[in-house]
């Protein structure tokens, strides 16, 4: 056995716990997942059921821990993981799921195929052989973390150019982007770049919010990674930076997975030093309206928007009625697509593949035929979706900002599409549920 292919198994070993086993054992075969994916949507071919790929790690469980498989692998269909099968694997769990659980909630099993997909991911990173990109990504995000004076004063002056815009946009002399700021009640964590700092210090100056910016980004490669050392270590930042200014609550930037990686894991990694409120910015958006902290023009954009979910946020996250409540305040002629859902995380890395091509194609019919000439993404990994429209609709002036996925039903209470019903996850945004009266049943019908 070679050392890649040892590290990979340690990986899985170490991976291995009651959800994990039970996702491993427990599919019926039935095949009913295979609709729901996108992929197979896309591309109906028995490699693109989530089932058939869950299978591949299943049969190198199978041999690992079955004495029979190990002993007749033909019998069980069991396979030895060498070089040949770890590279099938990664290929699978990297460039053929996004993760996006379509499949999970869409099974009678609840078998959790992205969870499997993770295992592979974390076997890749282990053994070497997950892209480079991402451990590249992930790796400079940590060193970062260990030395931010090597680019903070840098940082510092882009803010203040950035303070200047926005005192020209504002008109306000006195508006300002507060970095650092301790005891502040908001700690803002954005992405890199102007267009998530900005637009949000423009929304928080005119609520009068006491808030401070974050000089870490909320992005964590370590969680594509699947490799929870490296998530905990580029996370670490922004919990230590929370502790160190002793804000109230963190608000992450229009990243989905970010939202999805400080909301419910960041928690449980430090548990004990962790004690803050972790909402999306689209949240803090919906309440300032609600509340009339700040004043929008629901005549501001007359062209007719439609809305394409997220799946960090929409479907693990329950942010359903938040991103329209925003749209129906600030846009004339909003439209439902149905289905609308969001999938494409990472699909724009892979935009030569013919599959992702096809996924691409579909939502851009479906937005054309159903949604109007502008498409509103939520999530960062909707900008990954923002790539699959025509250049001419990724100008600026679309401002594509955000995002719902999908699966509303035709108003009968029937889904349209059942394939695509979508049970959301609790949690986020149920406060402001509560205020606009989203409840529990209409959660079950998307
Ligand atoms: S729907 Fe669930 S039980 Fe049926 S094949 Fe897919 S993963 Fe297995
Ligand atoms: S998580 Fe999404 S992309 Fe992955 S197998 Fe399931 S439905 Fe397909």
């Amino acid at each position: 056995m070679t050392e890649t292919i040892e590290l990979a198994l340690k990986a899985l070993e170490a991976q291995l716990n009651q959800p994990l086993e039970t996702a491993l054992e427990a599919c019926a075969r039935c095949g009913i997942c295979a609709e729901a994916c996108h992929y197979y949507r896309a591309e109906p071919r028995v490699e693109h059921i989530p089932a058939h790929r869950a299978e591949q790690l299943r049969s190198v469980y199978r041999y690992e821990h079955d004495f029979l498989s190990r002993m007749f692998p033909v019998w069980t269909r069991a396979e030895k993981l060498d070089e040949t099968t770890l590279a099938n694997l990664t290929e699978i769990a990297f460039s053929q799921c996004t993760l996006c659980r379509r499949c999970t909630v869409n099974c009678p099993l609840g078998v959790d195929t992205p969870l499997m997909m993770r295992a592979i991911r974390a076997m890749a990173t282990a053994a070497g052989t997950a892209p480079e990109i991402l451990v590249m990504l992930a790796d400079a995000a940590i060193e970062k973390g260990n030395d931010p004076s090597f680019y903070k004063e840098m940082f510092l002056e882009q803010i203040a150019d950035m303070e200047k815009q926005l005192r020209e946009i504002t008109g306000d002399e006195n508006a300002g982007i507060p970095v650092e700021k301790q005891g502040a009640k908001i700690l803002y964590v954005p992405l890199a770049g102007a267009h998530t700092i900005l637009p949000p210090a423009v929304v928080f100056n005119a609520a009068k919010e006491d808030w401070t910016l974050s000089i870490f980004e909320a992005s964590n490669y370590g969680v594509f990674l699947a490799d929870v050392n490296r998530a905990r270590q580029v996370a670490k930042r922004i919990v230590d930076e929370a502790n160190r200014l002793g804000v109230k609550e963190i608000v992450i930037s229009e990243c989905g997975h970010a939202y999805a990686c400080y909301r419910w894991d960041v928690p449980n990694w430090f548990a004990g030093r962790f004690d803050f409120k972790v909402r999306s910015l689209i949240e803090v958006l919906a309440e300032y309206i609600a509340e009339g902290k700040i004043k929008v023009d629901p005549t501001g954009i007359p062209e007719s928007v439609t809305y394409h979910d997220s799946c960090n946020l929409a479907r693990n996250g329950g942010l359903l009625e938040e991103p329209r409540y925003v749209l129906k305040n600030i846009v004339g002629d909003f439209r439902e697509m149905t289905p609308n859902k969001a999938g494409a995380l990472s699909l724009r890395r892979r935009r030569r593949d013919r599959c992702a091509r096809r996924i691409c194609r579909t939502k851009n019919r479906r937005r054309q035929t159903q949604g109007g000439p502008n498409q509103k993404h939520r999530c960062a990994g909707g900008r990954c979706c923002v790539r699959e429209l025509p250049p001419a609709d990724r100008r600026p002036e679309r401002a594509l900002q955000l995002e719902r996925p999908c699966y509303r039903t035709d108003g009968s209470g029937r889904p349209r599409d059942a394939a695509a019903q979508t049970p959301a996850r609790g949690g986020g945004g149920a406060s402001f549920r509560r205020g606009t009266g989203w409840n529990s049943k209409d959660l079950g019908r998307v």
